[in-house]
């Protein structure tokens, strides 16, 4: 947590929890990104943190912008940036959306199905598309499903069909997995992007840009490798797979980001125990799934927490969220260790939370009100 955010909570008065992103560790985020892989451009994953601040501190470091819809699209617009910093990334879109992103200035789209590109060449005529494929996540700790993507085959098949159409086949895309911990989990998707290349290439479509996707990690609680490891990681197997011919990059990181950025300041609003002789003891908080924690399904991310009775004896907890919802217990198959002294009324700072919560937060669902969220 930085001093910034520590000064921001010792001043704040009013209740409930919230979330507040110091823009200044953002900025060095930003900055990371360009310098570890200074040949590629860098398209910030909008849904990860899409305040207007995070947007327009963004676009005015310069950064280009993956979105997923016409109100993302519209939010970046809004926050400065041209509508030729903007991909269209989301490989699922209505014929009409594409339409009113083709108006607004948008030119690069996702896809991943020949029905898709169909939709483009009809709604923007001379697009430029790149074709995600279908890749194995293994390593990542919140792994994206098969719902995105193609076979290899099938990308060079959707890619030639967007050419013959009349649209720009520029290239293509993967996604390595979010919260991907092995820095060489490029290798082999830029593998099965060069054999793509090569492919199309046959077949006379010149293909000149690979999106490496997003996927950098936050530190939770284990260590990450730096962003300069990831950049030289990418840039050994883009050497080793397209030799001297390397291809246009970009990155489209969401977590490596933000996530860093937040901190969410909760309160415990119970501490109880379920039997007299169970040594686990519940601690409910004021912040749940539906608060914005989502990202606990499965028990995925473990986020730091932090109390102010921190280094005495601990012992290990059962976290759960204040809604009448069962589904609403953040960790209880690996119990989380708290301190013993642990009350009723403490606040607890849970770390790392800077991505993908705020907007993950429910309308509210039991009268809990969506997670409040300052950007200093
Ligand atoms: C969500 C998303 C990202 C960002 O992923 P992170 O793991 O948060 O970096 C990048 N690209 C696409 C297409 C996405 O959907």
């Amino acid at each position: 947590m930085t001093e910034r955010i520590h000064e921001f909570l010792r001043r704040r008065e009013d209740d409930g929890p919230c979330l507040v992103v110091d823009l200044e560790v953002v900025r060095d985020n930003y900055r990371a990104f360009a310098s570890a892989l200074p040949d590629t451009r860098v398209f910030y994953a909008v849904k990860a943190n899409p305040s207007p601040e995070v947007l327009t501190l963004l676009a005015g470091l310069g950064s280009c912008f993956d979105t997923a819809s016409i109100t993302e699209i519209e939010s970046v617009l809004a926050a400065g940036a041209t509508p030729d910093r903007i991909s269209f990334g989301n490989t699922i879109k209505k014929e009409r959306d594409i339409a009113r992103a083709f108006a607004l200035g948008v030119r690069l789209f996702a896809v991943d199905s020949k029905a898709e590109v169909e939709k483009i060449a009809r709604a923007a005529p001379g697009a430029r598309v790149f074709c995600r494929f279908l890749f194995d996540c293994a390593g990542a700790e919140w792994p994206l499903s098969r719902k995105f993507g193609c076979d290899l085959p099938m990308a060079v098949d959707v890619l030639e069909h967007a050419h013959r159409l009349g649209l720009e086949a520029h290239g293509v895309s993967f996604h390595v997995g979010s919260q991907q911990r092995r820095t060489q989990a490029w290798d082999q998707a830029l593998k099965s992007a060069a054999a793509i290349f090569r492919a199309c290439a046959e077949r006379g479509v010149q293909l000149t840009m690979v999106n490496l996707g997003g996927g950098f990690p936050t530190r939770y609680l284990k260590e990450v490798p730096t962003v300069k490891a990831y950049g030289n990681s990418i840039f050994r197997a883009l050497r080793k797979h397209f030799g001297n011919a390397i291809p246009e990059t970009i990155i489209e990181p969401g977590r490596g980001m933000v996530g860093n950025a937040g901190v969410i300041e909760a309160e415990v609003v119970l501490v109880s125990r379920k039997s007299e002789s169970d040594n686990v003891r519940w601690v409910y908080l004021d912040i749940g799934k539906f608060g914005g924690l989502a990202e606990t399904m499965d028990e995925s991310i473990r986020y730091p927490i932090r109390t102010s009775r921190d280094g005495g004896e601990a012992g290990p907890c059962v976290l759960a969220g204040p809604t009448c919802d069962s589904m609403d217990v953040l960790y209880e198959k690996t119990p989380y260790e708290l301190p013993i002294s642990l009350e009723i009324g403490d606040k607890v700072l849970i770390e790392g939370t800077g991505a993908y919560t705020a907007t993950y937060a429910s309308v509210g669902f039991n009268g809990f009100a969506p997670l409040k969220a300052f950007h200093i």
